[in-house]
């Protein structure tokens, strides 16, 4: 059994989805379970429905234009006499109606998120699995909220193994018989039967999930890249492919701030060791990016870049030296804020934390420590993270750039800087 996960880019229009039920078409004599996210950028649009609604301003030109582009795919793929379709549709559209009503009760914006967003995944792959079957494709919906567990965390909920597992076998085991398994990425529920989402992006993790629950030959993400690059073509020029990476290359990848698969999603693979394809949907016949269990001598560097950074120095005003009681208090607070620290340096007299922007939490934080500590900060700053680095990449990099922070271990190299 193989796991597909297409994501919003790969069925963001008809066209599209024709692409990708050639994708599949072309897999047909392999076992199926593929993954879903929500088409196109609908996941944004729900999100502004849910400002809209919070602001208390009338929603029903977003509604609209939500309804209108699924509208239009279903009429471009001649799916508009499916009468079971169009009843499916209406509920997902009700169902988001309804909760909508409910937001001024006392549920919870992380609730009624939940709730909502997830509309987008479920009308995704209505209209897909409407469209594969009316194209010879044989494909058993799958509700993912059945059969991913969680727990009652809302918009980062956190996945129930155990259950989860047994309960996908079970299900993806009976209906794999007779055609694909089609389901929906991000989605799951909790104890109350309640809707839950993974957090944004999170259908590359409900692939994994699908995957190591089923014992899966391999998963691939169809995406718009070749494969992993060596940087963001959308931010640097001059990238390659990798055409393999082990694991723990790509998770590292993932978390210094790599966009290109969810930083959830190796892990349990890596523990099962089911390979990980990420290839081209434009190009599906291309190798892509093959991660898996390997060791490569002399990987190419691997730059990541993330902007929005924030700085914080916390300095000793009365001549004596940073310690640990000193470093304790500075994470307690960060903890209470829920801050990620992305690097930190000490030196004698100071400490220093590099966060994504967020004046919020950062004013909370300056507060909380402004008796003991001298607090500067800087912010728009950019993170630069270089893997597997050489002299020649950083020479270029640092060419434009003001180094605020420096740092580099026998494999990263990391600075902080500000654009010149
Ligand atoms: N639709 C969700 C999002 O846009 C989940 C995903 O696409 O992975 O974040």
């Amino acid at each position: 059994m193989k796991v597909f996960k297409f994501g919003g880019a790969s069925v963001r229009d008809a066209e599209s989805v024709r692409n990708m039920a050639s994708i599949v078409r072309s897999h047909a004599d392999t076992p199926l379970v593929v993954v879903i996210s929500a088409m196109g950028k609908t996941t944004n649009a729900l999100e502004k429905l849910l400002a809209t609604t919070m602001a208390e301003e009338d929603t029903t030109e977003v509604l609209k234009e939500i309804r209108e582009y699924h509208t239009n795919i279903i009429q471009n793929l001649d799916l508009t006499g499916d009468e079971a379709l169009a009843r499916d549709i209406d509920e997902s559209f009700e169902a988001l109606q309804n909760q909508l009503s409910k937001f001024s009760s006392s549920l919870g914006y992380d609730f009624i998120y939940d709730q909502t967003v997830s509309q987008g995944e479920i009308l995704s792959t209505k209209i897909v699995a409407a469209y594969l079957n009316q194209q010879g494709i044989s494909t058993h919906w799958l509700d993912a909220r059945k059969v991913i567990k969680t727990d009652l965390t809302h918009r980062a909920a956190r996945v129930d193994w155990g259950a989860s597992q047994s309960i996908i076998r079970s299900h993806v085991n009976q209906l794999i018989e007779d055609g694909i398994v089609l389901s929906q990425g991000f989605i799951g529920s909790n104890a109350k039967f309640d809707t839950t989402t993974l957090g944004r992006e999170g259908s590359d993790f409900s692939a994994a999930i699908f995957a190591t629950s089923v014992g899966a030959e391999s998963v691939t993400i169809w995406k718009d890249v070749p494969g992993i690059l060596n940087a963001d073509p959308k931010q640097f020029s001059d990238t390659t492919k990798y055409d393999q990476l082990p694991y723990k290359e790509a998770a590292e990848m993932t978390y210094y701030g790599a966009s290109v698969i969810h930083p959830k999603t190796i892990k349990p693979l890596a523990q099962k060791d089911i390979p990980l394809y990420v290839k081209s949907f434009e190009n599906p016949e291309a190798p892509g990016t093959l991660i898996n269990d390997c060791l490569i001598p002399n990987l190419k560097p691997a730059i990541i870049r993330k902007d929005r950074q924030t700085v914080i120095s916390f300095k000793i005003s009365d001549f004596s030296f940073i310690n640990e009681n000193h470093i304790q208090a500075i994470f307690e607070h960060i903890n209470r804020q829920n801050l990620v620290i992305n690097l930190m340096q000490n030196s004698a007299i100071s400490f220093t934390i590099c966060i994504d922007d967020n004046p919020d939490k950062r004013e909370k934080l300056r507060l909380a420590l402004l008796d003991d500590f001298l607090i500067y900060y800087n912010e728009g700053l950019e993170l630069i993270t270089v893997k597997n680095y050489d002299q020649d990449t950083i020479d270029e990099l640092m060419k434009e750039r003001r180094i605020i922070i420096e740092q580099r271990s026998r494999n990263n190299f990391q600075m902080v800087c500000r654009p010149i």
